[in-house]
């Protein structure tokens, strides 16, 4: 078992480690990286480098490592000691109740893109199932797509990004999700190439100030794609973007939903007001940090 810690054994005769040795040793590596749940992620990373469920591990934890369940292993320590995020390693992330597959080059989700979710399939509740058109700006993995059509049952959503990657990885994640008969993925910048109104319209834009973009952690600087944080010298670029076509947008009664940057909710929040948009909610993230504002078009006044 080549771990990187203790003297290296004899490469033939080395005895095979168990797994719950193999997870001690493992988790040594990454608390002495400085990662923060060492024993869980050393956990699942054996799982992930041997293909088992929690309850195959549970049942067998001192049976041996094969050769090859050791060298990928020792990949995937190597991986996560250089700070490489858990769900890129594994290829894999839960979001909202989906497994989603986490591809290079685009955005992993995030646990705060759920409250957008949330939020907006709390504002369409009456709606559940209505033919809601759905339209998400800026889909990257397709996670929102996805969470919603899985919600809303007779809802057709249009995913649209400029990244091919993106592009790709939202039409796999669909698929995985069984859920390809209900959405188009079109490659595109927000909403300039098509014309069209929407009940629901969703957007995660990159939202990080370019200048603050060297000082975020490793798991993100180094991992996502700078497209999809970059919001330029305020952050607030893609919102004005996009924000520029959503008039012609919006179906009756739509309701509109940003994820937004901590300390932006109050800016975003003006510059839908200024739109004619009316804001109906302010969502906050489970780090009781302002994550979503909701709008919907404020009725004429008569
Ligand atoms: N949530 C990401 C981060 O700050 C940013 C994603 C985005 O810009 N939409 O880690």
């Amino acid at each position: 078992m080549k771990l990187g810690v203790g003297k290296k054994p004899a490469a033939d005769s080395a005895p095979a480690l168990m797994r719950i040795e193999a997870i001690g040793a493992v988790a040594d590596r990454l608390e002495a990286a400085g990662v923060e749940h060492p024993q869980d992620e050393a956990r699942a990373l054996l799982r992930g480098a041997a293909g088992l469920t929690r309850l195959e591990l549970a049942l067998a934890p001192r049976a041996p490592l094969s050769e090859d369940e050791s060298r990928i292993l020792s990949d995937y320590a190597a991986r996560r000691a250089a700070r490489e995020p858990m769900s890129r390693i594994l290829g894999e992330r839960g979001f909202w109740t989906l497994d989603l597959t986490v591809a290079p080059g685009v955005l992993d989700p995030r646990p705060d893109t759920e409250t957008l979710v949330e939020a907006a399939l709390s504002l369409v509740a009456e709606k559940r199932d209505a033919l809601l058109s759905i339209l998400d700006l800026g889909a990257g993995s397709g996670a929102i797509a996805c969470a919603l059509l899985s919600e809303l049952p007779a809802a057709w959503a249009l995913a649209v990004d400029i990244s091919p990657d993106a592009c790709r990885a939202t039409a796999a994640n669909l698929a995985r999700c069984g859920l390809s008969n209900r959405a188009s993925v079109v490659r595109g910048r927000w909403a300039e190439a098509f014309q069209g109104r929407f009940d629901l319209i969703v957007s995660n834009p990159p939202y990080v100030r370019t200048e603050d973009i060297a000082g975020l952690d490793p798991e993100v600087r180094l991992h996502d794609p700078a497209l999809a944080l970059d919001g330029g010298a305020d952050g607030l670029d893609c919102y004005r973007e996009i924000l520029r076509d959503l008039p012609r947008l919006l179906a009756e009664d739509a309701v509109v939903l940003f994820e937004v940057g901590f300390d932006q909710a109050a800016r975003v929040a003006a510059l839908l007001a200024a739109h004619g948009l009316q804001i109906e909610r302010v969502a906050r993230d489970a780090g009781g940090r302002e994550r979503i504002v909701a709008a919907r078009l404020a009725p004429l006044s008569t």
